[in-house]
């Protein structure tokens, strides 16, 4: 099974940072995902970036470069999440999307995904009460043929989530969450190490 990590935007995207310019998305996620495909890697797994370059790829390309792929695979989407005014905002907490087409593949990754990430301390965000993950036709998981989740990873412009995400624990936490929900989902086990709490936006 081949793992795709994709990470958001890219260096010349206009936007998507936090209102202090402290925490650019493009940077972030490629932080995350770097770290995340080398510690899957350094289990066996062959996990692969789908986007090394630190320029944006189009989406119709990120999602062609995931159907080129020979043989099995799943993808996981890194994102940083804002309320998108410009200021700091109040939404807060960690979600999941998949495609509304999406398969039972999909589905069953968000959902550990999501339990990751709540037993990790995170509050997870619910489009609908009795399930873990969002639905929305993003065009990375809509037109990619392998089950395909994307995670928003709390919010850059809440001022609480964006100090924890810009944090070591922080950064620890959702690279661990997404390791260890992968390696349950391909039916493996975590073993020792990688175990971190963190409690972003307490209080909200
Ligand atoms: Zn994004």
């Amino acid at each position: 099974m081949i793992v795709l990590i994709d990470n958001g935007h890219g260096r010349d995207t206009a936007g998507k940072r936090s209102p202090d310019g402290r925490l650019s998305e493009w940077e972030w996620t490629r932080q995350i995902a770097r770290a995340l495909c080398s510690r899957l890697q350094r289990r066996g797994i062959d996990a692969r970036l789908l986007v090394p370059e630190d320029e944006d790829v189009p989406l119709r390309q990120r999602a062609a470069r995931a159907n080129a792929v020979a043989g099995p695979a799943i993808l996981v989407s890194i994102h940083a999440n804002a309320a998108g005014m410009g200021r700091w905002m109040s939404a807060s907490g960690w979600c999941a999307f998949v495609a509304p087409a999406a398969g039972l593949e999909a589905r069953r990754l968000a959902c550990l995904l999501a339990s990751e990430a709540e037993s990790a301390g995170l509050f997870v965000r619910r489009q609908e009460c009795d399930r873990d993950y969002w639905e929305h036709p993003w065009a990375i998981c809509r037109l990619t043929r392998c089950p395909a989740v994307l995670t928003e990873n709390c919010f850059m412009d809440n001022h609480a989530d964006c100090q924890w995400m810009l944090s070591t624990k922080g950064k620890e936490t959702i690279i661990s969450l997404h390791e260890t929900a992968i390696l349950h989902y391909l039916g493996l086990h975590p073993g020792a190490g990688g175990q971190s709490v963190g409690s972003p936006g307490a209080g909200d």
